[in-house]
């Protein structure tokens, strides 16, 4: 079956060709368009010695190349290794040697940076990804490499298990480590999302997250290019441009993480944007505090909450349109092809509602483990194959999932257990806050105290003692926090995440 990306990017190429597969800075691609730079690219990565299984990393900051490159890899079989641009180059010099990168696609941004630690990596080819490079003898370019090469037409036949892409977890908590995920992860997700979700052919999905995030890559993208539609790519987050685009192009899906839609509401041009084509905004990777989901359902923006991790390849539970404002706060139920349930400390299955323990999944879309790391491996995925999120969760009456935070973020104070998140929701609810995060630091007589760190609206006069008035009336007295701090901005990692450990160390 022709499961592989490269193989059924190609049917789709020779189906509908002439359909617009990409717009770009005001450039349309057709998908016929699409699969000759795919298929260039490929032949130019094989003539360089790329075979099945060898590494090609691609650094650089949203581009259609980097989806070219994605496409060329899986056409030959060869692994697609996306990396985190926000990195330093000693990160860099880890990740690309532990993947073993044999051929390294670079943007022209991101050519100091690699330099800076290029006599320590063990690639063995240099392209720069596109644009002009100021030493092209050091970094020749993809395009001329592509102008020379023999198309490479025929797609390489994997078997399900063969890795694709590997894709390192984005470091919130530690040393990265690399997901392996395979030809039939992917193509379970799109599976799973071609069943759960309302996506058409004639959609145009709005994608301005970072693809090199399995968020932004795998939920709805690669499936919108598999139903054929069109996808508005932008280099990065832009909040004004986001809603400029929105009404340009007629805009009607969108992934966005939290703290993008947080940034999209606040906007000046929010109140005025025409955004009433969009059908679906999917939100996940981090948790959505309910006041906006609020918010947006009163502008008459429809929010689908949806969880997953780098290591379930996109999607391990979602809510469905029908259900997104009937369940406002959940992240909805397992996908049909995906089996998730709630696990005890000791391993025992919770089956009562509500109880909460740690969130495991199973299925197809489910990684294979983690690249050259056994140990880490076999401490994420037990003998029965359930994958541990490391997320604290419950399960309603009806099946729909809650996540309440991390179990490594969960904050036990006097003995008793404290989820950020929640109140995290409660201090956002206040109409000053513009942004907020909650930690647990060590405290003599506590264990661990609740600290908040707030960053107010411009303008406002709000004292931090009003907030914990405000906080007191919402929250049990433990939730409460006992300090707060106030700051311009959160820190946060290229998907919108908080780093909260930078938190914890300030
Ligand atoms: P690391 O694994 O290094 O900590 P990371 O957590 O950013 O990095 P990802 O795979 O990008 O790795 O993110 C997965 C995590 O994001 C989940 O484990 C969960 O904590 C959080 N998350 C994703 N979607 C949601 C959601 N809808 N609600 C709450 N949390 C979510």
């Amino acid at each position: 079956p022709k499961i592989a990306m490269g193989q059924w990017f190609t049917e789709r190429a020779r189906r509908d060709g002439g359909r617009q597969a990409l717009t770009f800075e005001g450039r349309t691609w057709t998908y016929a368009e699409m699969l000759a730079d795919i298929d260039r690219l490929a032949g130019a990565l094989r003539a360089g010695g790329i075979e099945p299984g060898t590494r090609v990393g691609y650094l650089g900051f949203n581009h259609p190349m980097f989806f070219v490159a994605l496409f060329a890899c899986s056409k030959i079989g060869a692994i697609f290794v996306p990396l985190n641009f926000r990195l330093a180059g000693p990160e860099f010099e880890y990740i690309i040697n532990d993947a073993g990168v044999h051929t390294l696609l670079v943007d022209t941004d991101h050519i100091a940076v690699i330099d800076s630690v290029r006599d320590r990596l063990h690639c063995q080819r240099y392209l720069c990804a596109h644009g002009q490079p100021a030493d092209p003898a050091r970094w020749p370019g993809a395009a001329e490499a592509m102008a020379a090469a023999t198309p490479v037409s025929e797609a390489h036949q994997p078997h399900q298990d063969d890795v694709a892409v590997i894709m390192y977890t984005s470091g919130t908590t530690g040393r990265p480590k690399g997901a392996m995920l395979t030809v039939g992860n992917f193509w379970w997700n799109h599976v799973n999302e071609l069943v759960m979700l309302d996506m058409r052919p004639d959609d145009v999905l709005l994608t301005f997250a970072p693809v090199f995030h399995i968020g932004a890559l795998n939920v709805l993208t690669l499936t919108n290019f598999l139903k054929g539609a069109h996808m508005v790519l932008h280099r990065g987050f832009d909040p004004g441009l986001a809603l400029r685009d929105i009404a340009a192009y007629r805009v009607t899906t969108i992934f966005a993480v939290p703290a993008m839609l947080l940034f999209i509401s606040q906007h000046p041009d929010f109140a005025s944007a025409d955004t009433s084509t969009v059908r679906t905004v999917m939100c996940g990777g981090a948790p959505c505090p309910e006041p906006l989901l609020h918010l947006l359902d009163q502008r008459g923006i429809l929010v689908q909450q949806g969880y997953g991790l780098t290591e379930t390849a996109a999607m391990a539970t979602a809510l469905s349109s029908e259900w997104a404002t009937a369940k406002i706060g959940s992240v909805g139920v397992s996908p049909l092809l995906t089996d998730v349930c709630i696990m005890t400390a000791d391993g025992q299955k919770v089956t009562e509602p509500h109880a909460r323990g740690e969130v495991c999944v199973r299925g197809m879309n489910v990684t294979r483990g983690y690249w050259n790391q056994p140990e880490a491996t076999r401490n994420a995925i037990d003998t029965e194959h359930w994958f541990r999120t490391g997320d604290v969760g419950y399960f309603d009456e009806q099946g729909f999932y809650y996540i309440c935070d991390r179990v490594k973020d969960m904050i036990i104070t006097g003995g008793e257990n404290v989820y950020p998140a929640e109140v995290e929701s409660v201090l956002f609810g206040h109409p000053a806050v513009a942004e907020v995060a909650v930690i647990g630091v060590p405290d003599a007589q506590w264990g661990e105290a609740v600290v908040a760190v707030v960053a107010l609206k411009p303008g406002s006069q709000l004292t931090l003692d009003d907030l914990r008035d405000f906080a007191t009336e919402r929250l049990a007295r433990y939730k409460v926090p006992k300090q707060m701090r106030l700051v311009d901005a959160l820190p946060r990692n290229p998907t919108g995440k908080v780093l909260k450990y930078k938190l914890r160390e300030t």
